[in-house]
């Protein structure tokens, strides 16, 4: 079969195109004969080697497609089920073997172009807004890079719970997709100051959380713009990591810190299973939309990384094995 290989972490050159064996589920495993590959910032991460695993690996970490074969202990799926899983390491490929307890069932009236842009972008939207900071009905919130994969999602969670919605965005065209998506403010992190625009539009109260995945260059301002008892959840670092934190300042507000992470928050088979079936449940009602911005073939790999990490992408990427 085809599969993306990394031999040794660095830019995307680094990701090849190469034949390799259809691997064979071994105990608790089930081969999935993957159909669409969604495209995640995480995946930069570990062929750029800030996040470690030994080489060499097959990146990628959701896919969609059909179970293939199960090994013979396995009861949760079986072979001719529609699935999705995230975060699972190892998708940029046409057959990938998986636990069988990571995967969730993609319901029929959900194509599997659409499984593979919602589980990992959806599930954490839905954990950030519903769990981290569960978000009500009168609650402000500032999301960074409105326009993202992550971005739209969360904007549009973030109102189905009722609050009042912020996002920022380096362009113009992303701030009317920041809209479209339902933010109630978007402010031009590029041109203007977001701390400064933040505290006037709430008149100096600040927002009650900042989902933060852009890390090194919006983290301060992000702790300035929360109000008493506010919450920054870390959850990304698209701009690079966060420097040492001198823990005193969050004394000002008494604010709370996160660093919030999908796989914790999948950890359990009801977890995983209720998270999903939320999303699921969200896009079938039709109150998700996946902006689906770019499907590229996967031996075009190197070149989604480089779209992902030029912040020329908005919205979901997809590789097609
Ligand atoms: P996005 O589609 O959001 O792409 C990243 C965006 O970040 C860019 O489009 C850009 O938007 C913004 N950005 C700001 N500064 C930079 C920079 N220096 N380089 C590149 N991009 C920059 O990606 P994803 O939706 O896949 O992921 C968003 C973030 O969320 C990532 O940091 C990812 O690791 C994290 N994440 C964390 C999860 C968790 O559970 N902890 C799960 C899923 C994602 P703009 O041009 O508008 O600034």
């Amino acid at each position: 079969m085809k599969a993306v290989r990394v031999h040794e972490v660095g830019g995307p050159d680094v990701l090849r195109y190469e034949d390799i064996a259809v691997p064979t589920p071994g105990p608790g495993q089930a081969l999935v004969k993957i159909e669409a590959i969604g495209l995640n910032f995480i995946d930069c991460y570990f062929r750029a080697g800030l996040y470690k695993v030994p080489l060499p690996f097959t990146p990628g970490n959701e896919g969609a497609g059909t179970v293939a074969a199960v090994a013979p202990d396995v009861t949760a799926v079986k072979a001719g089920d529609r699935v999705s899983y995230a975060p699972v390491i190892g998708s940029y490929a046409e057959y990938q073997v998986v636990s069988a307890d990571k995967l969730v069932p993609v319901p029929a009236s959900v194509n599997f172009r659409t499984a593979a842009a919602v589980t990992l972008q959806g599930m954490t939207a839905q954990y950030l807004a519903c769990s981290t900071y569960p978000l009500k009905p009168g609650d402000t919130c500032l999301i960074h890079a409105g326009a993202g994969g992550v971005g739209q999602l969360l904007i549009q969670v973030a109102k189905m719970r009722g609050a009042r919605v912020f996002a920022t965005v380096s362009t113009k065209e992303k701030a009317a997709l920041a809209r479209q998506a339902g933010a109630d403010e978007v402010i031009l992190y590029s041109e203007q100051d977001f701390e400064a625009e933040v505290m006037r539009l709430t008149g100096g109260k600040g927002v009650n959380v900042v989902y933060d995945s852009v890390a090194k260059t919006t983290f301060d301002k992000s702790l300035n713009c929360l109000g008493l008892r506010g919450m920054l959840a870390l959850f990304g670092q698209s701009s690079g990591p966060v420097p040492p934190l001198e823990v005193s300042r969050l004394a000002k507000n008494s604010l709370f810190l996160t660093r919030p992470g999908l796989g914790q928050y999948t950890a359990t088979r009801e977890k995983l299973l209720q998270r999903a079936a939320d999303v699921f449940g969200w896009i079938q009602a039709g109150k998700l939309k996946v902006r689906i911005s770019q499907t590229l073939p996967l031996k075009d790999a190197p070149e989604a990384h480089r779209l992902l990490e030029g912040r020329k992408t908005t919205g979901k990427v997809l590789l097609i094995p």
